[in-house]
This record gives C-alpha cells, structure tokens and sequence, in this order.
C-alpha cells in the first residue's frame, strides 16, 4: 500500500520492516509537549496507529504502525495538535534541548524558546546530509552538543570582584575542573582549567563572584555512530538572535556545499578544520565573523 506519495516522500514518515505500515516522526522543538497534546497523541495513536507512542533519541515522538493510506488525515490532524510530521532523511531533524534556565539550577542560558527559534528559521530544510542540533544550557552537556553536526552550549565567565574575597574557600570546593586555588588567602582563577560551567558564581557566601558575560558557544561536525566524533569550536556569540543567524549560515553552507553521503565531520576533514572554519565564517556578514 502506497498512500499518499507527497506525504510519504517527508522524512518523518517512515516505512517499517513490513512495508505495509509506517511510523509518523514528529516535530517537538526541545521535546516540550503540553499535556493536552500528549492526551491528543494518544488519542490519535490509539485511532491510526496501534495504541503506542515510542519516544526516541532526539526527544521526539513517533506513532508506530499506521496505514498509509491515512497519511493525509494523520498529518491533518497532528498539524491541529501542534505536532506536525517531522523530519528524518536529508534534513534538518528535530532540534533537541535541555531544560536551561526554565528548570535548571546550572543552566547559563534559555534553551526551550532557543531551540523554537531555531527550529522555525531552519526546521526541515533539505540538504545533501542529514543535520542534527542540540542545544544544552550549560557546559555539563546533559544532552552530548559535541555529538551533534552543531551543539549550542550555554557559558558564563566567572569574574571575582577584586579586594573583596574572604578565602573561604567555598568555589574551590565547588569547582570540579580545579580551577580555582587558594592564594595569600583569596581565590584565584587558572583560565586555562575553566571550562565557563558558572557552578562558581553560584556557590561563594558572599556572591562575589560575578558572570563577565554570558554567551554560547557554537560547535560544529560532531557525530554519534559507529565512528563518534567530538564536535570543534567555530565561534561564540552572545544574544540568541546571533545563535540562529550562525546556524542558519551553517546550514545554508551545508546546503551550498556540502555533498552527499558523507556525514559532516568527514567532509570537515577532508576540507581540512581551518579552511572549512574559513569558508563558513565568510557568511557570517561583511566583517567576515558574527561574535568573538
Ligand atoms: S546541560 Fe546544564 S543546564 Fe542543561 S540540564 Fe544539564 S546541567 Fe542543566
Ligand atoms: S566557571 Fe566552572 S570551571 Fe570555571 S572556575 Fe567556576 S566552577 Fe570552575
Ligand atoms: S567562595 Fe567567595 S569568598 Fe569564598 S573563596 Fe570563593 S570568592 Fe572568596
């Protein structure tokens, strides 16, 4: 059974081992469902496809096990759910985030409201390869950015407020990088160990300890797989609106010149790391580079 072929074309619909059925992929920006569109999937689960939800890796859901010769209905019905089909071929997948500053008490940075901006400038777009984002609010990376073709990690530079430390040591018992030592009895900060988590800033007594600047850093060409890669720095910006800008231009670049059948990070190699940091970043507008 072939139904409708437009629909059946669309990466989130995805024929299953018996051909005779499909799964529906859906498109849930930073995972966040409402329960009333959980109560909607089941009910439409439970009328297309066989009563099952299954949640998978990039926090999106599927409906196993549907006719596809309902696809039309199906996609009619979640598109009023707030949940349309998503994506799963050469693409743009569904954008993934951690809970950030709406529940996290590390999280640097938003995330949920991020990753809708990004998802709506870049959701869905056809490319030669595949392209998965994460977002993570902070550098503990509960969601692994640096296995993604772009993480987005949330940073806060610590700054102590100078005269004023009592020695107490709080922060260096903090800080799990080590990057904070006692010296003539005040803290004292090793650059070259922060890893810019903010656990600091929140422990001192005495909060003298302030954030410099709070930015996100973007990181390209990681992946997950059979041969992991650990995603590299491209550059760090400071608003949410530079964050979609950059990876919009990422994903125009892909678009542009990428070929297929080979994930980012090999063609990142092939091109060689620095030029390929070259070529993207002469998108970035007339100065040559968005943010520092
Ligand atoms: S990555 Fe950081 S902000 Fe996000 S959930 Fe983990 S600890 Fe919290
Ligand atoms: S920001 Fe994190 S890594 Fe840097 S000094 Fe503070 S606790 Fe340590
Ligand atoms: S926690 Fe605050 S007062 Fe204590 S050593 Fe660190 S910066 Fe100084």
């Amino acid at each position: 059974m072939i139904g409708d072929y437009g629909l059946y074309t669309r990466g989130g619909v995805i024929t299953e081992r018996n051909a005779d059925y499909a799964t529906i992929r859906l498109r849930i920006p930073g995972g966040v469902l409402s329960a009333a569109q959980v109560k909607r999937l089941a009910e439409i689960s439970d009328e297309y496809g066989d009563g099952t939800l299954h949640l998978t890796m990039r926090q999106t859901a599927e409906i196993p096990h549907v006719n596809p010769d309902d696809l039309e209905k199906i996609a009619e019905v979640l598109e009023k759910n707030g949940t349309p089909i998503g994506a799963e071929q050469n693409e743009v997948v569904n954008i993934m985030a951690c809970p950030g500053t709406e529940r996290c008490k590390y999280a640097n940075c938003e995330t949920i409201e991020l990753a809708r901006k990004v998802d709506a400038r870049v959701f869905g777009r056809e490319l030669p390869i595949r392209l998965r984002i994460a977002i993570s609010g902070c550098t503990y990376m509960c969601n692994s950015p640096l296995l993604n073709d772009i993480g987005i990690i949330g940073r806060i530079r610590p700054l102590r407020i100078p005269g004023l430390c009592t020695g107490c040591g709080t922060c260096v018992e903090y800080c799990k990088e080590r990057a904070i030592r006692l010296k003539d009895g005040i803290s004292v900060l090793d650059e070259d160990k922060c890893v810019q988590c903010g656990v600091c800033i929140h422990s001192c007594p005495y909060h003298l300890l302030k954030s410099e600047y709070d930015h996100y850093q973007i990181m390209v060409g990681g992946r997950r797989g059979a041969d992991p890669r650990v995603g590299r720095e491209l550059v760090t910006v400071e608003t949410e609106e530079e964050v979609v800008e950059v990876v919009d231009r990422i994903v125009y670049w892909v678009y542009r010149s990428a070929w297929s059948g080979r994930p980012l990070a090999d063609q990142m190699d092939e091109i060689g790391y620095e030029k390929f940091k070259e070529e993207i970043q002469k998108e970035f507008g007339p100065k040559g580079r968005i943010g520092c």
